[in-house]
């Protein structure tokens, strides 16, 4: 995976921490509260392992990413995240690592959590950044778009996806137990999302504009 695990995972860690209050705030306005310090926890846990992570290849890493998350963050976004990780590490056995690989991958990925979490979008929930995304690049792979351009169209979907959450009201997770009073706040767990694909995003058009 090189040397860009740790920077990966750095970016993230910052985003995450720079917007923890803010996040605390969505998840404890429909939800218990927790959801940040249980993803700050996986990610402290990721970066103890990024050396690990460098000498593997895309397939062993996301598993080892998936199990990690799995085993350390708790939560409903725990075992959803790490279902992320373990079915995109399955699907990059079969794909190379470019725009139409990682596109493959990613959807194989969002699968597997709206199978493990028996959700789909609209729900008001982080797949409601995760789906759209996938589609995007799905749609990227078929427009033959430059890396940048596929960053820059999930980027914004991933917002919108995002702040489309606001006004639904929730039929899974915690939050569904709030009916109507669900409406007028973010997912936490789709603005988490949002933030870490939009991190992951910024590197790799920031890279890809080097000489
Ligand atoms: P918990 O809800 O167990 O306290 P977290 O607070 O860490 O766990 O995560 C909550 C987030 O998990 C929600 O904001 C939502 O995005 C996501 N989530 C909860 N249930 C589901 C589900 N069934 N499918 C997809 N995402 C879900
Ligand atoms: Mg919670």
């Amino acid at each position: 995976m090189t040397m860009s695990s740790s920077l990966f995972i750095t970016a993230i860690q910052n985003t995450i921490n720079a917007h923890a209050d803010e996040v605390a705030e969505l998840d404890r306005a429909i939800g218990d509260g927790d959801h940040v310090v249980n993803l700050q926890r996986g990610l402290d846990a990721l970066n103890a392992i990024s050396d690990d992570l460098a000498t593997m290849d895309w397939s062993a890493a996301f598993m080892k990413i998936g199990m990690t998350l799995m085993s350390t963050m708790g939560g409903a976004s725990g075992s959803l995240f790490g279902t992320l990780f373990i079915n995109m590490s399955k699907a990059a056995k079969e794909q190379d690592m470019n725009l139409a690989g990682f596109s493959a991958i990613f959807y194989q990925g969002v699968e597997s959590v709206k199978q493990r979490g028996k959700a789909d979008l609209g729900e008001k929930t982080m797949l409601d950044t995760l789906i759209p995304v996938a589609n995007s690049l799905q749609k990227s792979v078929s427009n033959n778009d430059s890396l940048n351009t596929a960053l820059d169209k999930l980027k914004l979907v991933a917002v919108q996806g995002m702040e489309s959450t606001k006004d639904m009201i929730a039929t899974k997770g915690r939050a569904s137990f709030l009916g109507e009073r669900a409406i007028g706040h973010i997912d936490a767990g789709a603005r988490t999302s949002q933030l870490m694909i939009g991190a992951i995003a910024d590197i790799l058009i920031t890279s890809s504009l080097q000489p």
